[in-house]
């Protein structure tokens, strides 16, 4: 199942599913592009509606230097254990958002990463229990301002400013997401970041496992599981699509003041 919140005309929050117009499951390439939004007997034209982020976080727990590529390409070590910040929920942005960046940056860059949607509160769930805890993956981008993330211990300006983690456009159940999906990244149509789940470094059910040793997580949280080779910088007007095998494409816009 492909899960989506959205706004219906007459102003009405839904949850519904993302289906190609004969009623099965969208693939990769509808969820976020095309067939039909049902809400139980009703069909909806997703661009007649407003699609908003597919779950409502407490908080996005991220994880840095998950991959060993993109360690590499930032001179750095890969962590003996995952490297682990927040982002608050001022920072979800929803499909087609058009995001106003911090002004004044020499450089904002995207990453894309594999988002994993928490079904039922938990805490310190043990590794080979830990996939009983996801409800599904979606697509996000980790909006990352360098020039205050480069200055400072804890990256708030870094990495938690409004709007600074576009997520969705559906939670696609696991068996949707193969062990092996594709997760790639596109700035104006052009091919920026190209892996796959399978090369992280530390795996879904660790980052639970350890995640829960310090703090629990609620139903709707989101843990982004890190981005591969390929980082850079935004500009104004740019474009960025997020694809993951199995999910969807999320798409957002981006301006700079
Ligand atoms: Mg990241």
């Amino acid at each position: 199942m492909k899960r989506v919140r959205f706004r219906d005309p007459s102003g009405t929050v839904r949850s519904g599913t993302w289906l190609e117009e004969d009623g099965t499951p969208a693939d990769t390439e509808t969820a976020g592009t095309g067939g039909t939004i049902r809400f139980g007997a009703r069909s909806y034209d997703p661009d007649a509606v407003d699609i908003l982020a597919p779950c409502e976080p407490s908080k996005i727990v991220c994880v840095g230097l998950n991959y060993a590529d993109h360690a590499d390409e930032q001179d750095s070590e890969v962590p003996d254990r995952p490297l682990l910040f927040l982002k608050p929920p001022n920072t979800v942005a929803s499909h087609h958002s058009n995001i106003r960046l911090p002004a004044g940056k020499e450089r904002i860059d995207y990453e894309a990463e594999l988002g994993v949607v928490v079904d039922s509160q938990c805490r310190n769930v043990d590794e080979s229990d830990a996939m009983d805890i996801v409800a599904g993956y979606t697509c996000l981008v980790d909006l990352s301002n360098r020039d205050d993330q480069n200055r400072e211990q804890n990256w708030v300006r870094g990495k938690a400013f409004d709007n600074a983690a576009p997520i969705g456009p559906v939670v696609a159940s696991p068996e949707h997401v193969p062990d092996d999906a594709a997760v790639e990244l596109r700035v104006n149509g052009e091919l920026r970041q190209s892996s796959t789940r399978e090369q992280l470094i530390f795996p879904i059910s660790e980052l639970i496992a350890e995640i829960t040793t310090y703090l629990t997580l609620e139903p709707g949280d989101v843990i982004a599981t890190g981005t591969p080779q390929g980082v850079g910088p935004l500009f104004d007007g740019d474009e960025v699509d997020v694809s993951i095998e199995g999910v969807g494409k999320l798409r957002h816009t981006v301006s700079i003041p």
